[in-house]
């Protein structure tokens, strides 16, 4: 079955939205198959978002994801990589439709609260990444 990476980022976490965002994927029946609270260091979080190591906000973005708690999580179901991807809304908030985590819950694209695989690709890459396979469970 289909698994996704799925990370709520220090911002969602100090922000009290865990319960929230969790809630959301498990009402919509996604299956929880792993989570994890981490500090990532920020050569891991290089590491995640070793895609975007050309783009000018990466050392910023970096820096952000490693300066606190992120709550890793893989979620597991039909079609989650891309449906995960759209309860999650656009990367800018400011353009993410109402309804979406991001569109209900976040404002500027700095501090967008969450990720989520973008592809089947990167969601193997990023569950590899995160997770040892004895942490699935
Ligand atoms: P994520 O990978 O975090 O799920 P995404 O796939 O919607 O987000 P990406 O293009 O992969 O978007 O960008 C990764 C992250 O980089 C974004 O979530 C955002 O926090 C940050 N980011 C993207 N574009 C900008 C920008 N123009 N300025 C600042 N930060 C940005
Ligand atoms: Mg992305």
């Amino acid at each position: 079955l289909e698994r996704t990476f799925i990370a709520i980022k220090p911002d969602g976490v100090q922000r009290g939205l865990i319960s929230e965002i969790v809630s959301r994927f498990e009402r919509k029946g996604f299956k929880l198959v792993a989570i994890k609270l981490v500090v990532p260091s920020k050569e891991f979080a290089q590491k995640h978002y070793h895609d975007l190591k050309e783009r000018p906000f990466f050392s910023g973005l970096c820096d952000f994801l490693s300066s606190g708690p992120v709550l890793a999580m893989v979620w597991e179901g039909e079609g989650v990589i891309k449906y995960g991807r759209k309860m999650i809304g656009a990367t800018d908030p400011a353009k993410s439709e109402p309804g979406t985590i991001r569109g209900d819950l976040a404002v500027v694209v700095g501090r967008n609260i969450i990720h989520g695989s973008d592809g089947p690709e990167t969601a193997k890459d990023e569950i590899a990444l995160w997770f040892t396979p004895k942490e699935l469970v």
